[in-house]
């Protein structure tokens, strides 16, 4: 049986990130398209070269995007929604392909949300015209492959499903189906007429839940794809398929399995078989994760699968695509060598494929040489501590009702009280002094000096607002998960390690390679410098074990839920000092509580339990006094509510104007007893809101809430925002509550 090795997709953004600075550079008029479009093929042409080099058989084109992939099938099919006035039946230009991605004055672009349950965000399609195919993208990538690396590439495309699924959808579904379908075709047709021998088409939302008429449609469209004649491969990942047998009886070459979330799928293959006349693609090496792979371990699977399943071939390659992992370890340089040993960045996944498929194959010479797979970075009492967490470690004790007579003794907030999400600008000025720290160019008692400067500032704008409850400003952490990484033990901060968030936005992960602890105070002497600049109330400020853990690279060697803990009971200590040092009110980010989520919804109880109890954890042992509050910037929530409700925060925070409140209907339904802000300024545009369009807002919320629940607060933290338009907005919300406390008061 023949063995390939393939990859399913590369990361876009470059060794140096190249391509966020030429996306930058060009958005900002400093490079030409020319020079853009050239950055672009250079990086492709590099990875082409890599990947045909080290030994990848079926190497992707066509996983470059200039922004994110779902948009460039959007504009491949012609799908520019009609507000944005695209009439020509040609190539959508540049310009317009960044006004749907980032939007211009007076016209907004398209909503960006998260990929699956990963970190990275696609633009969802609006479908309100029908498809027209402008410009075949995967054949253009083939041919430049071609041309310029030599290699007869595999085309990449969102498959029909998963787009239709992704989108919104404007038009009847039944005659947008088959016009679907008819492009797709087109574009595979023009592809086999070039020499084009495999397609990969990316179908990852079969892992969700589907129903019959789901699968009907996958039926339907593959059944018309395959006859064209080329050798699909139907790809899917981020979980198990959750019609095995249908789909493995589509009339297609080969089907793509993920081994690594999709644990199901390996059951199912034991269970069904799978057919002999199609290509089994296992994706066997985990794209979404930095740990080395057992090779030992792996080649005894693929051998296992290989006894009940008899396919026709097999493909050998990652879980998914690697654009969820920095590129190399190599770029590391200094770090610890023993934690570096175990790491497997996108580089290093492709040469583990390599060499598990000459492993299969039994090539002479070729094993895996370290069995160094135990533990490292053990803290005995961590582990300790967290097996014998009782009950009562979850419950705060004392009932909301009678905590919220007891803070309000000692906090005397007016009604509606005021307040922000915790970060102010952070500025030019404050990154490149931090820059200039970390670089040693300036010695820390400085960059400190520098640090309460802007935090004695932060609490003067403040209160010269009129804010009730006061932040810090943030202005020392880098990033609310890195920050803490930092100063956690079992955390190791890269350098290099960027992953794509979105467009040219990159994010650094944290890795969790040990257990965690707290090495010493973390924000304590920040938050008590603020608090001793004033009378009123400054929020602690800490981000919550959840969010840490979803936001790093987990270590996979003991559960989850435990590297929760252990992080919960390191934040617990902050907590617990920060009380003792006098703060009345502490604050627990959980933007990413959400997010973890698994796809699949008979698997999210499990989840939701013990991410609610990793919160309850840092949070059950203050005094009834101290007022907790949380906060998650996103809308959708009423599927997860009673988790929300759950995690017994004193006052939580959530996102409310970009979504015109659709967010305060679900109070109608589920009735919701303790603190809530609802964010009245949308911080994620520069516009300044009027305090008639807050009050429109706070008004609606009095429908379904009680005024004695309602804080008024923005909906994120004020970071990426300049001072001249923070000031006058929060001016407004201020107004807005003074307005509304007279009208109660009436
Ligand atoms: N406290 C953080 C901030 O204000 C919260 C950020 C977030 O929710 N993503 O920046
Ligand atoms: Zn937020």
């Amino acid at each position: 049986m023949e063995i390939l090795t393939s990859n399913l997709g590369y990361p876009r953004i470059g060794k140096g990130r190249e391509l966020k600075r030429a996306l930058e550079g060009y958005w900002q008029d400093k490079i030409s398209e020319d020079k853009l479009k050239e950055t672009a093929l250079n990086l492709q042409v590099e990875n082409w070269g890599y990947q045909r080099e080290i030994g990848i058989d079926l190497i992707p084109v066509n996983d470059f995007s200039l922004y994110d992939h779902m948009l460039d099938m959007a504009t491949m099919f012609g799908f520019i929604p009609k507000r944005f006035k695209y009439k020509e039946k040609a190539p959508v230009p540049l310009s317009l392909y960044f006004t749907l991605a980032r939007g211009r004055e007076g016209i907004a672009p398209l909503e960006m949300t998260k990929w699956f349950d990963t970190n990275y965000h696609y633009l969802v399609p609006e479908l309100d015209t029908m498809p027209c195919l402008l410009e075949n993208r995967p054949l253009i990538s083939y041919s430049l492959a071609r041309e310029r690396a030599g290699i007869n590439g595999k085309p990449v495309i969102v498959g029909p499903y998963t787009f239709l699924r992704l989108s919104k959808i404007f038009l009847d579904k039944g005659s947008l189906i088959s016009a679907l379908i008819d492009v797709y075709k087109e574009a595979l047709i023009s592809l086999k007429e070039a020499g084009a021998v495999w397609v990969q088409m990316d179908e990852p939302a079969l892992v969700l839940d589907l129903d019959e008429r789901d699968i009907r449609l996958v039926e339907e469209a593959y059944k018309v794809l395959a006859d064209i004649g080329l050798n699909i491969i139907l790809q899917t990942y981020f979980g198990a398929l959750s019609f095995y047998e249908r789909i493995i009886n589509l009339p297609i070459g080969a089907i793509g399995l993920d081994l690594v979330r999709g644990e199901e799928n390996l059951e199912n293959i034991r269970k069904y078989g799978f057919p002999s006349d199609k290509i089994l693609s296992l994706g066997i090496v985990d794209g979404r994760n930095v740990w080395r792979t057992d090779l030992n371990k792996v080649s005894n699977l693929v051998k296992e699968v290989l006894e009940v399943a008899k396919p026709k071939g097999l493909i050998l390659q990652p879980s998914c695509s690697l654009i969820h992992l920095p590129i190399s370890i190599e770029l590391e340089g200094d770090i610890d060598s023993n934690i570096k040993g175990r790491l497997s960045f996108a580089n290093e996944r492709l040469k583990e494929i390599v060499k598990l498929a000459r492993m299969l194959k039994g090539e002479e010479g070729i094993k895996e040489d370290v069995n160094n797979f135990e533990q490292i970075g053990c803290i005995p009492e961590v582990r300790e501590r967290v097996k014998h967490l009782k009950a009562s470690d979850f419950e705060r004790g004392i009932p909301y009702e009678e905590r919220r007579k007891r803070q309000q003794a000692v906090l005397n907030l007016p009604l509606f009280p005021t307040t922000t999400i915790g970060s102010f600008p952070q500025t030019g000025d404050v990154r490149r002094i931090r820059a200039r720290y970390k670089k040693g160019q300036i010695g820390e008692g400085d960059y400190k000096a520098f640090i309460r400067e802007r935090m004695a500032y932060c609490i003067g704008v403040q209160e010269g607002l009129g804010l009730d409850v006061l932040v810090h400003g943030e202005f020392e952490r880098s990033d609310m998960v890195e920050y803490f990484a930092q100063k956690l033990t079992g955390f190791l901060v890269t350098k290099n390690g960027w992953v794509q968030s979105y467009g040219s936005r990159c994010t650094r992960p944290p890795i969790i390679y040990g257990d965690v602890s707290r090495k010493g105070a973390m924000t304590l002497e920040e938050i008590t410098f603020a608090q001793s600049l004033t009378k009123r109330p400054v929020k602690g400020m800490i981000t919550g074990p959840v969010t840490i853990l979803n936001w790093s690279f987990v270590r996979n060697d003991i559960p989850k839920k435990e590297v929760a803990y252990q992080i919960a009971l390191a934040l617990k200590e902050e907590v617990l000092d920060l009380e003792k040092a006098g703060i009345k009110i502490i604050q627990i980010d959980e933007p990413a509580l959400r997010e973890g989520l698994p796809l699949k919804k008979r698997m999210r109880r499990d989840y939701l339990e013990w991410a609610v109890k990793a919160f309850r954890l840092v949070t059950s042992k203050v005094r009834p006094e101290t007022q907790i509050h949380t906060h998650m910037c996103y809308a959708e929530f009423s599927d997860i509510i009673e988790a929300i409700d759950g995690m017994d925060a004193d006052v939580i925070s959530i996102e409310c104007s970009r979504s015109q409140g659709d967010n305060i209907d679900v109070f109608e339904k589920f009735h919701y007893k303790k603190g809530i802000g609802l964010g009245v300024y949308d911080i994620h545009s520069p516009r300044v809101p009027s305090t008639e369009e807050i009050l429109v807002t706070l008004r609606r919320c009095l429908k379904v809430l009680r005024p004695e629940q309602l804080w008024v607060n923005p909906d994120c933290g004020l970071k990426t925002r300049q001072w001249e338009e923070v000031i006058p907005s929060l001016k407004n919300m201020v107004k807005a509550a003074e307005i509304l406390r007279g009208e109660i008061a009436k």
